[in-house]
């Protein structure tokens, strides 16, 4: 199949007006032309931490983690880790198996699963989130054989620093080319730095479940944001971080660095309402999702086509915020054939209008519409 897209091509950093050239599911060819208009072309978004879509659960069944990558297909996502939240510790290979028997029969028209993400056990409980305190392990009190059996597909796994045997798994998971991804954590300014030393290659949704930027005792955030190799996730959604802290964010942390995540649960795109996720009771009042009867945020209800919006919206130019959803998380995923608008990489294309509304996705040689 060969196919021409052609508008306003935005690359890692610059928006030129354009065509891209698509053979068999690639980018064969790019050709500037002042001339053309038309859309905003976007390489498609990487989502590396996502719990569901749609009402489909990322720890659900292969007709779950269907209906997530298609709904997040018709938001611009043509990638993405299924993530788990801390689940007991049985569960974990149980979840790692789900997603590798339902990895070669994804659907064309869905997101495409580049491996898993795993959320927890080893958080810490001061930090927990909207993970279930019970749950909560050490990497030193879990049986070793349960890590073992999770590699395969892992591809992120967020781990608190400070915890009993953090370090050596730290350097264990990043010497097989897994991320860790610190976060979810209590560390002191000295133990969050000894986590990036040891390996650690990004962090959990920055200024989230995290020892701050208190001026007096600076902790996990401060040290992820001067932290020039480190990854930092950021959840784009105006709650979880007041978007005045964004050009803090965007001016500290290398252009490559920043990485929008979802972090979506699985009533994403459902309206408000009632759910449980990970076993506890959440409840979603105007797109912004608590635990029962508490303050605690408990992810999402986006998708990185909002995300980069809002980022606009708040001021940050357009190449920066589609590269933090897409060429960012292809590297820090190792996934050098996709996340960019470049001649050999997969035509994974989003074509945005003038508010930077999703009005078609190309993955490879499938066209969707949103919903
Ligand atoms: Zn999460």
């Amino acid at each position: 199949m060969r196919e021409v897209v052609a508008g306003r091509l935005v690359l890692v950093d610059a928006v030129v007006p354009g065509r891209v050239v698509v053979a068999d599911g690639r980018i064969a060819a790019i050709e500037p032309d002042d001339a053309v208009d038309g859309p905003f072309v976007a390489p498609g978004f990487i989502d590396v931490h996502v719990h569901g879509w749609g009402g489909h659960d990322a720890t659900g069944d292969a007709d779950a983690l269907s209906g997530m990558a298609r709904a997040l297909l018709r938001h611009g996502v043509t990638s993405f880790l299924p993530t788990a939240p801390t689940l007991a510790a049985d569960e974990l290979p149980r979840f790692a198996d789900r997603v590798r028997s339902w990895m070669p029969v994804a659907p064309a028209d869905g997101a495409e699963p580049l491996g898993f993400n795993l959320e927890g056990p080893f958080i810490a409980p001061a930090r927990k989130g909207a993970h279930d305190p019970a749950l909560l392990r050490t990497p030193a009190d879990l049986d070793p054989a349960i890590i073992d059996r999770v590699l395969d597909g892992l591809r992120i796994m967020t781990i608190a620093p400070e915890l009993p045997g953090s370090l050596a798994l730290i350097a264990r998971l990043a010497g097989l080319g897994i991320a860790p991804s610190i976060g979810h954590s209590q560390a002191t300014l000295e133990e969050a730095r000894a986590g990036f030393a040891a390996g650690g290659r990004t962090t959990t949704h920055l200024f989230n479940a995290m020892s701050g930027a208190d001026h007096r005792a600076p902790g996990l955030a401060v040290a992820a944001l001067a932290d020039d190799n480190a990854y930092a996730e950021l959840i784009a959604d105006g709650f979880h971080v007041h978007p005045a802290l964004w050009p803090i964010i965007t001016r500290t942390k290398p252009p490559d660095r920043l990485v929008l995540v979802s972090d979506a649960l699985p009533l994403a795109g459902k309206g408000d309402g009632f759910t449980r996720v990970g076993g506890l009771d959440v409840e979603v009042r105007g797109g912004r999702a608590t635990l029962r009867g508490t303050e605690t945020l408990a992810g999402s209800t986006i998708a990185l086509d909002s995300a980069v919006r809002n980022l606009v919206r708040e001021g940050i130019a357009l190449p920066r915020a589609v590269a933090a959803a897409a060429s960012n998380p292809a590297e820090l995923l190792g996934a050098q054939d996709r996340g960019r608008i470049e001649v050999g990489r997969v035509a994974h294309l989003v074509l945005l209008d003038e508010d930077l509304r999703v009005r078609r996705v190309l993955r490879g040689d499938v066209w969707v519409k949103p919903a």
